[in-house]
């Protein structure tokens, strides 16, 4: 049985990753999405356990010490880490699974699983970018400001990741992620077994 592949998105606070995870996740239901713990509050709406597991500073420290998260970052101040049991798991079970995490996790991860597929969503302009993230209002403006200084540094990453897409229109966007994870699954390398059993050996 194939084993599951890993899919990784980033891309700096406000390029609509989000968005564009969940509408992908809404369409390809065989994939998992992977629920990060942070120590960040939650926003209005987020629900424990869905969109994150929200855990107190020690709670986290404590996953760390006992090597229960495959990454873990700090941004914009506060930690965030992927549980790694469940990925383990789901992977052996051939499933694939999709992390949403910063460009540190990223390469953290892209480290320990180089046949991951690392996708970075990147916004049409630096101008937009801002326009986005103060028109979403979830943010105080410090946070803000501190998202913002990061997302230069975090776009020069792009150049680490497998693939870009620029996210203009939500919908084209959500495509080319399907389209590149359809690709990933026909590569050759992926699919070695297939070849063999086809070939009868
Ligand atoms: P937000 O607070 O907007 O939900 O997320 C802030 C940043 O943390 C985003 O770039 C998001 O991708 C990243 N992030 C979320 N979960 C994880 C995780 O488990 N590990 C890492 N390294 N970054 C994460």
């Amino acid at each position: 049985m194939r084993k599951g592949s890993l899919i990784v998105v980033s891309g700096p606070s406000g390029a609509g990753k989000g968005t564009i995870c969940s509408a992908f996740l809404e369409r390809e239901k065989n994939i998992a999405y992977s629920v990060s713990a942070t120590t960040r509050a939650p926003r209005a709406g987020e629900v424990d356990g869905k969109n994150y597991y929200f855990v107190t500073r020690e709670q986290f420290e404590s996953m760390k010490e006992h090597d229960e998260l495959l990454e873990w970052a700090e941004v914009y101040g506060n930690y965030y880490g992927t549980p790694i049991k469940k990925i383990q798991e789901k992977i052996a079970a051939g499933q694939d699974i999709l992390l949403e995490i910063d460009t540190q996790g990223a390469m953290n991860v892209k480290r320990r699983f180089p046949n991951g597929v690392f996708v970075f969503i990147l916004p049409p302009s630096l101008d937009e970018l801002q326009r986005r993230i103060r028109g979403r209002g979830t943010e105080d403006e410090k946070t803000i400001e501190k998202r913002l200084g990061a997302s230069v540094g975090e776009i020069k990453m792009a150049s680490d990741y497998h693939y870009v897409i620029i996210n203009d229109e939500v919908e084209t966007a959500v495509e080319k992620l399907m389209a590149i994870v359809t690709a990933e699954h026909c590569c050759a390398s992926r699919n070695q077994e297939l070849i063999d059993e086809i070939a009868g050996e």
